[in-house]
């Protein structure tokens, strides 16, 4: 019997940003895998197993995955947001590469609202031209690496998704890539800091690069860096929208 494993995004918090098709492969799964804190946001029923867990490591939760499946199980893989993009999709897809028996099995990606695009749905438009997302974890690349894309970025004047800013092993990542900006962009840069998109503690800030605190971010934050365009309609008591207009050098 082959088995099949779905890779499934949840998007970024509430039930309704997890697509139809999400939800079908966790119904259909006998086996969930993923980090504890998104098989918990599950209702799982009491025949699914549930595999959660707190290992940093997805190489060995992705061949747990593969295993289970080759024993004949539907499993399902979880990430938060969508698998693909600094989640589980390309860990199991590298396990795979490991047993060629893995490469028969019947695997699909379902994918999910990632968080750069629920934080530009709640900021207005602030990806509307061409941007970049650069993961600003050195867990799994060497910090010059990232120094090298956002110079890359700033003298391609994409607007910047920065996923992963900072964490309580490495609070100093956001201030040296602050830093870094700083040094290249303008002060009046606009930016916007995008926490917990989706959830009971949302919050959002609007900034600027040379203003902007960056004590405000953790790692549930979503950091956006505008590009030369990339402006706030400002607007009367309320937030004002943050926008980068379809075509440069628009009229303003
Ligand atoms: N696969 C996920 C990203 C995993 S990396 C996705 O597609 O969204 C984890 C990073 O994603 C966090 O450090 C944060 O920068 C961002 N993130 C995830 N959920 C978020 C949310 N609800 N609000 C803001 N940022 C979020």
């Amino acid at each position: 019997m082959t088995g099949r494993v779905a890779i499934v995004g949840l998007g970024p918090g509430p039930a309704c940003w997890i697509t139809p098709e999400a939800s079908s492969e966790i119904e259909a799964a006998s086996d969930v895998v993923g980090y504890a804190a998104y098989v918990e946001r599950l209702a799982l029923r009491p025949d699914q197993r549930a595999h959660a867990s707190d290992n940093r490591v997805e190489l060995d939760r992705a061949r747990l995955a593969l295993t289970l499946a080759a024993e004949g199980h539907a499993v399902a893989v979880v990430s938060g947001g969508d698998p693909g993009v600094f989640a589980m999709a390309a860990a199991l897809f590298e396990a795979i590469e490991e047993k060629p028996q893995w490469r028969a099995l019947d695997v699909a990606v379902a994918p999910g609202v990632t968080a750069m695009q629920a934080a530009a749905a709640r900021l207005g438009a602030p990806l509307g031209h061409d941007f970049c997302a650069i993961s600003l974890s050195d867990n799994l690349k060497p910090w010059a690496i990232v120094q090298r894309r956002l110079e890359a970025a700033v003298e391609g004047d994409f607007v910047l998704a920065l996923y992963n800013p900072a964490s309580k092993a490495r609070p100093s990542r956001i201030v040296e890539a602050f830093d870094l900006l700083r040094a290249l962009k303008g002060a009046t840069t606009p930016v916007a800091f995008a926490r917990a998109v989706g959830r009971a503690d949302e919050a959002l800030v609007l900034t600027t690069l040379g203003e902007a605190n960056v004590s405000l971010v953790d790692m549930a934050t979503l950091v956006i860096v505008g590009s030369s365009e990339t402006r706030f309609v400002a607007r009367d008591g309320a937030r004002a929208w943050m926008l980068t207009p379809r075509s440069y050098g628009a009229p303003r």
